[in-house]
């Protein structure tokens, strides 16, 4: 696949305290650093890490959300960094966001059908009879009954607002959706519908992923590859079953243990789940940001942070001492 959407060395800083009742600055927060990855079309790319990790901000940093410190966002040779509002606009239709939890981003008092038109209304895309029919196709397209655009979103169970969430953001007939924890917070069979149909609607629209979810089942049935994050950097990125296989990076086998019952073919790298709570953004620690936590540390962990990697499989990782290098040399 060729990369379609290139992320350089993004990294997003902010004063924390900034705007409080004192103004009082307390520090800088390095919510993401040097973060580079490419997607190609049709592509799914899984985020996943622990809260704080820099997953969400990361979204939106791509999404234009966010304003970068630093690095470039290119979709289809264009830099989307160096874009004002003005020229931004059209890119914008062709990238959209899903939330965690539809509730939070649906006006109460707007139907549904207004709900899911927004984006082209405020857009100025067709006239208002055009973007009625467009709603009511892609609420038929989620499986739910198009008489319903009348109906308000407090009248639908959890499972049908994230499907109407789904319906907005593909009402502008983006090429890139950023989904932000999407199943959180569903029963079990919802979460599959869900994702079955954000594989169908892939299939058939062609559409890339940017896939944030702390649940690994479902990052490992809809990614192609998998970005392990820890405190706003990429740790670990490679095909989704190679990494669920043979993690490299302490950190992801880690967070691989809480997956007993997905089949995988490496034991020998299970770790413990991560011990204690990750470090503040603020003050990270030298060298490997992980090594406070890490069951194999080493001195030089200490004292250099280890580059990002690749081998010849597009495995890359980010550790002076990876497990496979361990397994080989054993
Ligand atoms: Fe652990 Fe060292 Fe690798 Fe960091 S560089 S993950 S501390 S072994």
């Amino acid at each position: 696949m060729s990369a379609w959407l290139e992320v350089r060395d993004l990294s997003v800083r902010f004063n924390a305290g900034e705007g409080g009742l004192l103004r009082k600055t307390q520090g800088v927060v390095h919510a993401l650093s040097d973060v580079d990855f490419t997607l190609a079309k049709g592509e799914t790319l899984g985020l996943i890490g622990e809260s704080g990790s820099g997953k969400s901000t990361l979204g939106r940093a791509v999404l234009h959300l966010v304003r970068p410190s630093d690095g470039n966002v290119h979709l289809e040779g264009t830099d989307l960094t160096a874009l004002n509002d003005r020229e931004m606009r059209p890119f914008r239709r062709r990238m959209q966001m899903v939330f965690q939890d539809p509730f939070d981003s649906m006006n109460p008092r707007m139907t549904v059908g207004e709900i899911i038109a927004e984006p082209l209304r405020l857009q100025h895309i067709g006239s208002a009879d055009e973007r009625r029919t467009r709603s009511a196709e892609l609420l038929e397209r989620m499986g739910l009954d198009p008489a319903g655009m009348q109906r308000y979103p407090g009248q639908y169970s959890g499972g049908q607002r994230q499907r109407i969430a789904i319906a907005r953001a593909l009402a502008t007939n983006p090429d890139l959706l950023v989904l932000d924890e999407p199943t959180s917070g569903l029963d079990v069979s919802m979460q599959a519908r869900i994702l079955n149909l954000l594989r169908d609607l892939q299939g058939e629209l062609g559409l890339s992923y940017l896939f944030i979810s702390h649940d690994l089942g479902a990052v490992a049935y809809l990614a192609q590859r998998i970005a392990v994050l820890y405190l706003g950097r990429i740790v670990e990125i490679a095909p989704t079953r190679k990494l669920i296989d043979r993690p490299e990076h302490p950190y992801t086998a880690s967070l691989l243990d809480a997956l007993p019952a997905l089949a995988r073919n490496g034991a020998e790298a299970h770790l413990p789940p991560p011990q204690g709570e990750p470090p503040s953004p603020i003050n990270p620690p030298s060298g490997c940001a992980f090594h406070p936590r890490c069951p194999k540390a080493q001195a030089a962990c200490r004292e250099r942070r280890p580059e990002l990697a690749a081998d010849a499989e597009a495995h890359a990782v980010a550790c002076h001492f990876p497990l496979g290098a361990a397994a080989n040399a054993a």
